[in-house]
């Protein structure tokens, strides 16, 4: 049994009852055993200490909609449309990626996401194999599925459905369950509606959750009534995807009604403010989305959209945003954006019993924040400094399950230097062809 005592920190903890605590905390083995204002009694066995001063515990972020393999394509094509950014730009390069490829810029993104802070990953992509291996290694917890994109014949579709659900059944659980399943077809622009009913019924045949891309453009909203005289959501919901449990990712075009029929199940939304924002695809409507009791979870997209994968970022942006568009600042306050990307987050993808907060009986997936540095001062209110204040660039230490997966902003599983060298010469590779 181990243990680890962090003695005199400052805790926010993102549990409603009490959110912030001055104090201690115990985790044993993978789990969070004790937090509060007194001293932890009957510790036996070998117990670390840690001196919590200078640093902020909190939950480690979620970031709930990615592609990490596309962080080689950082930078690569910046400031055009979507469809010129991901029919012209991406997919070309994207068709060059052999495993090595996927392997490299998978590492690079974990790398990246692991130091700013973010302990839970969902990621949609292809070679998942190659991005469950790195996941296992890197300690980080993932989110995983193959990301089938139907425009192809019916013998590649099927070839494509066998191996995302190959992929699900074999890594579900796996890495000290860690690694969690879905199934996902692309988007409903990329699936025929045949292409998608067949996730669905896989999804209900080995009762795994869905994920897809949804109403993140006007005109693919334009293009999904003129193809099929519906809006994304209804055709999705017509096709049965929504009779399990579903993510969708951007749900930036949503109207009225939409919202009231995505409220009646149980379908949560990863909001993507900073991918939207540079895609210039929209604002999707969080406010409303809340209000109508929709889970929400952010999401940074590829770092080819962002173009980090800071959380912190989103976080920021999701409290900024909503306030410039509805005009009124007192919409998505501090508490509730810091929630989208601990607790609610969580909940979004259905893993609230486990993570997202600081309480005894969770998973210890958490991170401390240096807060000994001018953005922290003076002391006020440390979940405002954190949303307001804060970035990833502040994360010191990082946990996944009980294990230090990042010391002092360092990767302790992994050979960062090794991993910026490969994604080089990865993209260096992919841009001669
Ligand atoms: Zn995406």
């Amino acid at each position: 049994m181990n243990q680890l005592w962090i003695r005199n920190g400052l805790f926010v903890t993102m549990d409603d009852k009490a959110p912030v605590i001055e104090g201690h905390m115990v985790v044993t083995d993978d789990q969070i055993t004790y937090i509060g204002e007194q001293e932890p009694q009957n510790l036996s066995g070998q117990v670390q200490k840690m001196d919590g001063k200078g640093l902020a515990f909190m939950p480690g972020l979620i970031n709930a909609h990615g592609h990490a393999a596309m962080s080689l394509l950082r930078g690569y094509s910046d400031d055009q449309n979507l469809q010129v950014w991901l029919e012209q730009k991406m997919w070309p390069m994207e068709g060059r990626y052999v495993a090595s490829d996927t392997k490299a810029g998978t590492a690079l993104a974990i790398v990246e996401m692991l130091r700013s802070g973010t302990t839970t990953f969902l990621d949609m992509y292809d070679r998942m194999d190659e991005v469950a291996k790195v996941t296992e290694q890197s300690g980080i917890r993932g989110i995983l599925m193959r990301g089938a994109i139907g425009l192809c014949s019916e013998q590649e579709q099927q070839a494509k459905l066998e191996e995302a659900i190959a992929f699900a059944l074999e890594w579900n659980g796996k890495a000290d369950g860690r690694i969690t399943t879905m199934l996902s077809p692309h988007a409903p622009y990329t699936c025929p509606p045949s292409f998608i009913e067949k996730f669905v019924q896989a999804a209900h045949d080995h009762s795994l959750a869905l994920h897809t891309h949804m109403s993140e453009t006007l005109r693919e909203v334009e293009q999904n009534v003129r193809d099929y005289g519906v809006r994304p959501a209804e055709h999705l919901h017509k096709l049965g995807f929504f009779s399990r449990p579903a993510l969708v990712a951007h749900a930036v075009h949503l109207n009225d009604e939409e919202i009231a029929m995505l409220a009646q199940y149980d379908v949560s939304v990863a909001h993507n403010p900073v991918s939207n924002l540079k895609l210039a695809s929209g604002v999707a409507r969080l406010p409303e989305m809340l209000q109508a009791g929709i889970k929400i979870a952010l999401g940074t997209d590829s770092a080819a959209s962002n173009n980090n994968l800071d959380l912190f970022q989103e976080i920021t942006m999701a409290a900024l945003l909503h306030k410039g568009v509805s005009g009124d600042p007192t919409v998505i306050p501090a508490y509730q954006a810091l929630k989208l990307g601990t607790s609610s987050g969580a909940a979004a993808i259905w893993k609230s019993k486990e993570i997202g907060m600081l309480k005894s009986g969770m998973k210890a997936d958490m991170i401390a924040i240096d807060i000994d540095q001018p953005q922290f001062f003076p002391l006020t209110d440390i979940v405002s400094h954190l949303v307001y204040a804060g970035n990833g660039r502040d994360v010191r230490h990082v946990w996944v399950n009980g294990r230090q997966v990042v010391a002092n902003g360092v990767c302790t599983m992994l050979d960062e230097e090794k991993i910026r060298r490969e994604a080089q010469a990865s993209f260096e590779r992919l841009l001669n062809g």
